[in-house]
């Protein structure tokens, strides 16, 4: 079509688009070593029960440890990682390392994994989650998958399939981002989620905006009268765990309790948040 439009139409764009290309073909390249060399890591960030402060879970998220660019978030590379389906190795190695990590961590909470779409839809997933459970020997009810409003727009009745094959694995499924996509409230009546976490878009809103406060007062409602557990995400502040306590907003998630740490320092953080807990007990 360019080509059609005229020879300098075409020279123009050509060197742009070139130079895009090959920035793109370069990161594919080294996403793919970095798989094969292991330059990919988990953090882990804790969710803690509202009324409790107790740690109730860890989210796994992956980290890229680039030799030059020092620590890439997901952001940076998962769109591309889907786009030449690398994600599906990516995801089956951070199944299999979130479940060794949590099965080591006796005595500790469940641990979430986030799904990709892709991921998802891909023929191997639930042997990749039964053989990520066996060799770990993790429980499955410690474990907790996390899918996106996304996958829901895939095709309801192999969603679905999916869905119940993971459950009856034993492990705990999770909605992330809910509010942010296409929000349907179908898919809380037709999927069977054990909870859903609640976008941050709308916690940092909870002191400001009273639409966003009215949102999260409403979903969490509705989760409660549904039987599913209710998690906030993007907690900073003391005053939105305290909104959040007042409407019945079973856990919470953020920087106020921790960012997310390398795998080594979670024992560490665990020993500090418990430590927490019964200071606070003491002096109340
Ligand atoms: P997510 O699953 O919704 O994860 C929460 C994101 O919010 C994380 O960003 C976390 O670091 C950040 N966050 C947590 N608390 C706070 C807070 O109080 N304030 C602020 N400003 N941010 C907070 P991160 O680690 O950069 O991950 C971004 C997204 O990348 C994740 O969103 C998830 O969708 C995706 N992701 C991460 N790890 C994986 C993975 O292993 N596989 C797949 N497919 N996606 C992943
Ligand atoms: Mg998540
Ligand atoms: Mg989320
Ligand atoms: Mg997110």
């Amino acid at each position: 079509r360019a080509k059609a439009e005229g020879r300098g139409r075409w020279c123009f764009f050509e060197p742009e688009m070139d130079a895009r290309m090959r920035e793109r073909r370069l990161l594919e390249l080294d996403l793919r070593r970095a798989l094969v060399v292991g330059e990919f890591e988990l953090h882990y960030q804790p969710i803690v029960a509202v009324a409790s402060r107790r740690v109730s879970g860890l989210e796994a998220l992956l980290r890229w440890r680039h030799p030059e660019r020092g620590l890439v978030p997901p952001d940076a590379f998962i769109p591309l990682a889907e786009e030449i389906g690398l994600i599906v190795p990516l995801g089956e190695w951070v199944l299999a390392q979130a479940c060794r990590d949590a099965a080591g961590w006796l005595g500790t909470p469940k641990v979430a994994v986030n799904l990709s779409p892709v991921q998802f839809a891909s023929r191997g997933l639930v042997d990749a989650v039964a053989t990520a459970l066996e060799l770990s020997g993790l429980d499955p009810a410690r474990l907790e998958l996390e899918i996106t409003e996304t996958v829901m727009l895939q095709d309801t009745q192999a969603t679905l399939a999916t869905l119940h094959r993971l459950k009856a694995l034993g492990v705990r499924i999770a909605m992330d981002d809910f509010g942010t996509g296409y929000s349907s409230l179908s898919y809380l009546q037709r999927f069977p989620f054990d909870k859903v976490k609640i976008d941050r878009s709308f916690t940092s809103g909870l002191e400001q905006s009273p639409r966003s406060n009215a949102i999260v007062g409403a979903v969490t409602d509705l989760c409660l009268g549904l039987d599913m557990t209710i998690t906030a995400e993007g907690v900073e502040t003391e005053e939105q765990l305290q909104e959040l306590r007042r409407k019945g907003c079973g856990e919470a998630q953020g920087y106020l309790f921790s960012k997310p740490q390398p795998a080594a320092e979670i024992p560490m953080l665990l020993a500090r948040l418990a430590a927490e807990v019964q200071a606070d007990l003491v002096t109340d």
